[in-house]
């Protein structure tokens, strides 16, 4: 009994170790602000001066809510791909309809060649453009234009150009890298006797702000938090310094940040997350990523309840499953997490799966507990990023970081911001989402927060690149 005492009171210390490192009270929170205001910064000072690229977009203007018309957009970036039809009444909030149609990207494509890839893409569109007739398309000499939406790491070389830098989520196709993704897709279209301009090259963050900001004016900026991270956000041109004499019409730009890669030594990171990244594709890559999305928070869960299981035979029998990386998925480890009932049955289900039975009730206890410290560090360092972004645009009430001297909280001053976000580790995971709230009211106050706005924005990707379509049409 007193072996068995000892080995519960080593779990129990694994536990509260995992507490200790991974506590984020809100003086923490306000260092990792501090530090995502300054490597901002440092990434619009100069190409590879932070973690954070900083990328530009080109995208100058928003949508007014002034545009008419049909447009096309093509989302590709994570599993299903999406093909989208967005009627414009030519007044704010006035989509008159939306049609989509979404698919899984066939699993040989992904690694196939440029040609097949586009070529299916282009097929889809086809398809879906011979399908149309609905009644709201009104038969128009003009010719059909499109948003793409293609969330990879793009060099932009205009608000509908760029050249793709690297394939990410599993895609790998050698002959596409370096080369033009619009006028990939401009030449698909082609051979399938398309005749569809692409007017504008966007990714799914910048696709979310733009419907974010057609729905509501003061959107600011646009977060995604599904399987993986990333924010744009709304800058002014002269402040995007590796770029002297940007000149826009609006005098602002759409900045990409790939937040994912932030770092910062006030991250609190633990020897699960040291493994993580060691045994990952990209190790020392997308630190906060691996931190905050979907993909990586089952996995850590895992690592820990690995650790535990080690150290106890409470676990029962050690299991195999339980050391297979990624088996246990962020969706699952959620349920764990919301288990209310009072045996927490529904973990039990979740554990015998990962060929762990018979775990007692305690122990149970502890894996909610687990489950419960790295979503909440998950949620609050991603609201520390957002509350980042508004300290570097002025919008947190400080009075913004490039005006130090006239810093003083007056809250009366603050200006109504509203943050468009998209991702299914936000709408779907409820406590994720309480977190992430709770915790930026804590960091900026009751007062200022009641003049932040986040926003969920469904769809946002792709019917934001239908947006900047039609801001950026020829025929308007
Ligand atoms: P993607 O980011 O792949 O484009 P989504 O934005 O829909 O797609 O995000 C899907 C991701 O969100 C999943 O990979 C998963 O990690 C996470 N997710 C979805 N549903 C839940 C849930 N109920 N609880 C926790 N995480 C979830």
């Amino acid at each position: 009994r007193a072996r068995r005492r000892r080995k519960w009171k080593k779990m129990v210390k694994v536990l509260e170790e995992l507490e200790e490192c991974c506590d984020t009270p809100v003086g923490r929170l306000k260092q990792v602000v501090d530090a995502m205001a300054v490597e901002m910064h440092a990434g619009l000072a100069s190409e590879g001066g932070s973690k954070l690229k900083m990328l530009l977009t080109y995208v100058d203007k928003l949508s007014n809510g002034s545009e008419k018309g049909t447009y096309y957009a093509l989302d590709l970036g994570g599993t299903n791909f999406r093909v989208l039809r967005v009627h414009l009444g030519g007044q704010r909030s006035a989509i008159l309809g939306q049609d989509i149609d979404r698919q899984p990207i066939p699993q040989h494509l992904m690694t196939s060649t440029s040609k097949d890839l586009f070529d299916f893409i282009a097929s889809s569109l086809k398809d879906f453009i011979e399908k149309e007739g609905n009644g709201l398309e009104q038969p128009s000499p003009r010719r059909r234009e499109l948003g793409f939406t293609f969330s990879f790491p793009v060099k932009q070389t205009s608000v509908s150009s760029g050249i793709l830098m690297k394939w990410t989520k599993g895609f790998a196709i050698e002959d596409t890298i370096g080369r033009d993704v619009s006028e990939c897709l401009q030449l698909a279209m082609s051979r399938k006797g398309l005749d569809v301009r692409v007017a504008a090259l966007v990714n799914d963050t910048v696709g979310t702000l733009a419907l974010g900001h057609y729905n509501d004016e003061d959107t600011v900026a646009a977060v995604i938090i599904g399987t993986g991270t990333n924010a744009c956000y709304l800058e002014r041109a002269d402040a995007i310094i590796k770029c002297q004499g940007l000149l826009t019409t609006s005098g602002g730009m759409v900045v990409n940040m790939e937040w994912g890669n932030f770092w910062s030594s006030h991250l609190p990171r633990t020897s699960f997350d040291i493994d993580l990244d060691i045994a990952s594709p990209n190790p020392n890559d997308q630190g906060f990523e691996k931190m905050i999305s979907g993909m990586y928070l089952g996995d850590i869960v895992r690592r820990v309840l690995l650790r535990m299981s080690e150290e106890s035979d409470d676990f029962g029998p050690s299991s195999s499953k339980l050391a297979t990386p990624f088996v246990l998925r962020t969706p699952l480890m959620a349920a764990m997490h919301e288990d209310d009932s009072p045996d927490l049955n529904e973990v039990a289900k979740i554990l015998e799966v990962l060929e762990l039975p018979d775990v007692p009730v305690k122990v149970r206890k502890l894996v909610v507990k687990v489950c419960d410290v790295i979503t909440r560090r998950a949620a609050r360092l991603a609201a520390a990023g957002i509350v980042g972004i508004l300290k570097k645009i002025g919008r947190d009430g400080s009075g913004g970081i490039a005006s130090g001297k006239f810093r003083s909280d007056r809250p009366s001053r603050m200006r109504r911001t509203v943050v468009a976000i998209e991702g299914g580790l936000y709408t779907s995971c409820t406590l994720f989402r309480e977190y992430l709230n709770e915790a930026m009211a804590e960091i900026l106050g009751e007062e200022v927060s009641s003049h932040v706005i986040l926003r969920v924005m469904e769809d946002g990707s792709g019917t934001g690149a239908a947006l900047v379509a039609a801001a950026n049409s020829v025929s308007e």
